[in-house]
């Protein structure tokens, strides 16, 4: 059971890549290791004021790639992390990998190490697709280290990227196949966005691509759901689909408005009803710690009709969706009172539906879901 007021949730954020993949806006500097030392000594420098023995239910290691990391620097990671922290029994310990960092060595060091859970970011088994997103694996490479992943840790999970230019609704299907037959407990689908700032960005105003129409992107989207249920995995979240049991619980933690502890550059947290961002620049954030300033960028301590409203646009993502009850005695608000147009409007339009007890997205609400919790800010 989790605790609303105590958290027993924490991530961590590892911030380096061998380089920078075009579409990727994420927190992170790439060919720039020679900042992992300091990095390392700015988290044990971070977490230096916490206890010890602090019990963890959830513990995920994001990035960047954590996995960039060698054996002997994310041994010094997990020397911090477990200064002040320690598994629950029935704990889950996530890290998200690339497929070229993971030799046999390291996974027998994660398992080791108590990771129970690898997020593995695969994104195509098509090399022209690999190509295009500049991942710098091939198709062929993923197949052994996913076997070789499952036979030591066996919560592994598959990132995949749909609605990519010049990617078929055939090719798509393909993909998921793919991924079926390798038979992983948890995948995780998104549509390729293209976002400010990264080379793609240019490259599309620049008329070197056009993304696919949205009726492909959409038609993809919903053959997922389709294929996946079919295939057992259970669509639990807008972007995810798990086998019974495997639902990534720490980011349930996010979903459901849990507290969370929060490290790295870029890393948010949530504790005592209060908001933290860090800073995003790698570079400032180690400064602002080097310099025993705070790296913080961003503070917001949510009113109650706030924490509601916030519960509204988190818990819509998760296709359980918001129980009405829980809701009401959690937020101390009526959900229809709260936002009977926006509930209104959604269910006209097929977007939400309503159950007895439950308010949740439709299908086709999943594929518009930014543009429906909007209307419930
Ligand atoms: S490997 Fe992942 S985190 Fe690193 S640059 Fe590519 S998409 Fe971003």
């Amino acid at each position: 059971m989790l605790n609303p007021s105590f958290p027993s949730s924490a991530y961590f954020h590892v911030p380096f890549c061998q380089h920078r993949c075009g579409y990727c806006d994420f927190t992170l500097v790439a060919q720039k290791d020679h900042l992992i030392e300091a990095y390392l000594n700015a988290m044990a420098e971070q977490t230096a004021k916490l206890g010890e023995g602090i019990e963890l239910k959830t513990l995920f290691l994001g990035g960047g790639t954590p996995t960039h990391l060698s054996i002997d620097q994310l041994s010094r990671l997990f020397e911090t992390i477990f200064s002040h922290f320690r598994l629950a029994e029935e704990y889950e310990f996530s890290i998200e990998a690339n497929p070229l960092n993971l030799s046999t060595e390291k996974i027998d060091f994660l398992k080791q190490s108590g990771v129970n859970r690898v997020s593995l970011g695969v994104q195509s088994f098509d090399s022209d697709i690999l190509t295009f997103l500049e991942r710098d694996h091939r198709s062929d490479q993923i197949f052994e280290i996913v076997k070789s992943l499952q036979s030591r840790i066996s919560n592994t999970s598959l990132d995949l990227i749909f609605a990519v230019p010049g990617q078929s609704l055939d090719g798509w299907k393909q993909t998921l196949q793919t991924a079926v037959q390798l038979n992983v407990p948890h995948l995780s689908t998104y549509g390729l966005t293209i976002e400010k700032g990264t080379s793609f960005w240019s490259r599309e105003k620049a008329g070197f691509f056009d993304l696919p129409q949205d009726e492909l992107a959409g038609d993809m989207y919903e053959f997922a759901l389709e294929f996946l249920e079919e295939a057992g995995l259970k669509h639990y979240e807008i972007s995810n689909f798990a086998r019974p049991g495997y639902e990534c619980r720490h980011n349930e933690v996010y979903w459901t408005g849990y507290p969370y502890y929060g490290f790295g550059p870029g890393a948010a947290s949530y504790l005592d009803g209060v908001r933290r961002q860090n800073h995003r620049s790698v570079i400032t954030w180690l400064k602002k710690v080097q310099a025993g300033e705070s790296p913080i960028a961003d503070q917001e301590t949510l009113a109650p009709e706030e924490r509601a409203r916030e519960a509204i646009i988190f818990g819509l993502r998760r296709r359980a969706g918001i129980n009405r009850r829980e809701f009401q005695e959690r937020y101390g608000f009526d959900l229809h009172q709260l936002a009977e147009t926006a509930i209104q409007t959604n269910v006209e339009a097929g977007l939400l539906e309503e159950t007895d007890t439950h308010l949740k997205l439709t299908s086709a609400g999943c594929l518009l879901a930014d543009s429906v919790v909007v209307d419930f800010l």
